[in-house]
């Protein structure tokens, strides 16, 4: 039995010990192309920065590195970043009911009502719009119709379908997007109930919830969530 568990705590040393070289391996920075700047929109580069003998790995504007003219937005540093995370997210836990529970009330509202009846409404509209077009080939077919006329009246409502499809698609778009969003909070709520607060960087719970940071000075940056929301941070 003892052979037993050592070979089986081995394997499992051996199972995390790849897992993390390969995390490592596949995805080196979690804040790699993910960090923008609020001046310029650029995104940021990861640099090593050394005061002293001391090295510290720092994050910069790539335009503002490129030409300091055109952008002055000055570096962050990646501990500073992390700290600010470990804040955030621990926020979030203790304050999962008062964020997160009225967000997700609120979008499951939004694309279930309003967009919805619109886009059966534009539905019964294009339907309408193909039967009238049936109607002129008919009377055209049957010699009622001038061609110009029967060209005219045909040229207004294939305008008028495009005009309804065009509405239908953008409004199907904005409706997967909210539900995506639905999805992407309904997720943080099921990590934030059962999560414990941390005091250290996760990468897993970053790249899991978090869409890209936004630096709005030296000392405030805001996580733009998947779910859509962006929660500030003083560093
Ligand atoms: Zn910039």
């Amino acid at each position: 039995m003892f052979e037993a568990v050592e070979a089986a705590l081995n394997q499992r040393a051996k199972e995390k010990g790849i897992e993390k070289r390969n995390d490592k391996y596949q995805n080196r920075y979690s804040f790699s192309g993910k960090i923008i700047c609020s001046e310029c929109g650029s995104t940021f580069k990861r640099r090593i920065h050394s005061s002293g003998t001391r090295k510290y790995v720092a994050w910069c504007c790539s335009k503002h590195l490129k030409q300091i003219t055109e952008c002055s937005m000055q570096f962050i540093r990646d501990e500073d970043i992390k700290t600010a995370f470990v804040t955030m997210i621990n926020k979030l836990i203790f304050g999962r009911k008062l964020i997160l529970q009225p967000l997700l009330d609120a979008l499951r509202g939004m694309s279930n009502s309003d967009n919805l009846s619109r886009i059966q409404e534009l539905e019964k509209q294009i339907e309408k719009n193909a039967e009238q077009r049936e109607l002129l080939v008919k009377l055209m077919a049957k010699g009622y119709l001038e061609p110009a006329l029967f060209n005219r009246e045909n040229n207004e409502l294939k305008m008028e379908a495009d005009n309804y499809m065009g509405q239908k698609e953008a409004l199907i778009h904005a409706l997967n997007g909210e539900l995506s969003k639905v999805q992407e909070v309904s997720n943080l709520i099921k990590f934030t109930n059962k999560a414990e607060m941390i005091n250290t960087f996760k990468e897993q719970i970053f790249n899991d919830h978090i869409e890209k940071i936004i630096v709005y000075s030296r000392v405030e940056i805001g996580f733009v969530l998947k779910c859509g929301i962006t929660l500030r941070e003083r560093m």
